[in-house]
């Protein structure tokens, strides 16, 4: 089995000058660790010892850490309260006990410690001493902040339309779930809107899959200019988009899907294939929703789409909603 760390540590600790023993050889030993020692005398709250190594590290000399408030004023004044409060509670029950903290360095920067802290008692049980040894873990903090830094990057990039931008269709579900409960609960509307683009495998044959992409793109970000902070646009499918707005009623809706539908017709991409426009268009399905408590989001998707089927059969680049049916 292995050792902690710093039962290691404590363990040269105990061991400091024990009668007949060389006590140099313990003070040598751990005046070389990378761990640095202290103690701090329980009844006058001062530092009986602190190893030389503290000054490499923070810059302040060894001399100069004299009692407490040394050291708690060497915190880094985000951590110090809940670090002091629960060092001090800590002791006084008499328990063993770690905290990472930022210790202020003389040239006023700031070095992740990991303080692990054991308390000595008396024969008769009471609290006589704090012995200690402080770890530098910055580089270990530093991964950790990397680590963290990298998750939240993943978290946004699987939730993103690689190409687009726009949220992908797993965030849209995720979304559509929440929204769904949240106007269920409240009984307020919601409503979704699903764009397709008009004769797009046309388009495609004509200019390319490259040239498609980047219309795409552009169709993307005409449906994200005009969307408001709790709006979601989504890419919903190869070419077919989706907002969903919630607290949304039908006449609001019908008007926030015709501004979309306009948008990408004022982007003006030349389609020479489509027998609905001289430009890319898209036909729109919108539709709202007080969701019943037995009711199921799918169940409204499915009814949203075949509005935009409607739409493509009469004609294409036009919306077609509950409303205006
Ligand atoms: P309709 O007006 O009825 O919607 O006709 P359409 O041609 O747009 O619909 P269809 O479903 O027949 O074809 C969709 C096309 O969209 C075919 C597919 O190649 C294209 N598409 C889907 N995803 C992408 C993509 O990521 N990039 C490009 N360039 N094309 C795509
Ligand atoms: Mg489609
Ligand atoms: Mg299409």
């Amino acid at each position: 089995m292995t050792m902690p760390l710093h039962d290691k540590y404590f363990d040269q600790f105990r061991a400091l000058p024990a009668g007949g023993d060389d006590p140099t050889l313990y003070k040598t030993l751990l005046e070389s660790t990378m761990a640095i020692p202290w103690k701090i005398d329980w009844a006058t709250m001062r530092f009986a010892y602190i190893g030389p190594q503290i000054e490499p590290l923070l810059g302040w000399s060894a001399e100069s850490w004299v009692s407490v408030e040394d050291w708690s004023s060497r915190i880094h004044p985000d951590d110090r309260d809940n670090v002091v409060k629960f060092c001090v509670s800590q002791s006084v029950a008499g328990v063993d006990h770690e905290a990472d903290y930022r210790a202020l360095t003389k040239d006023k920067g700031y070095v992740w410690i990991r303080d692990v802290v054991h308390v000595v008692r008396n024969e008769a049980g009471e609290v006589e001493s704090l012995i200690g040894f402080m770890f530098d873990i910055s580089e270990r903090k530093r991964i950790e902040h990397e680590l963290f830094k990298m998750q939240k990057k993943l978290e946004a990039l699987s939730f993103e339309d690689g190409l687009t931008g726009s949220a992908n269709r797993r965030l849209f579900d995720e979304r559509l779930g929440a929204e769904w409960r949240s106007a269920c609960s409240v009984q307020q509307p919601l409503s979704l809107v699903l764009l397709d683009i008009d004769h797009f495998k046309l388009y495609n044959d004509l200019y390319g899959h490259v040239q498609g992409d980047e219309c795409l793109v552009k169709v993307a970000a005409a449906l994200k200019a005009g969307g408001r902070q709790r709006d979601i646009v989504a890419r919903y499918g190869g070419e077919e988009f989706a907002l969903l707005l919630p607290e949304t009623d039908e006449a609001e809706a019908l008007q926030i899907a015709e501004k979309c539908r306009q948008a990408v017709e004022a982007l003006q991409v030349r389609h020479g294939n489509s027998d609905c426009s001289a430009v890319v268009t898209v036909s729109v399905g919108v539709g709202t929703v007080i969701p019943p408590t037995d009711g199921e989001a799918r169940h409204f998707c499915d009814a949203v789409d075949k509005l935009l089927y409607t739409a493509k059969q009469t004609g294409r680049n036009r919306v077609v909603s509950t409303f205006s049916a």
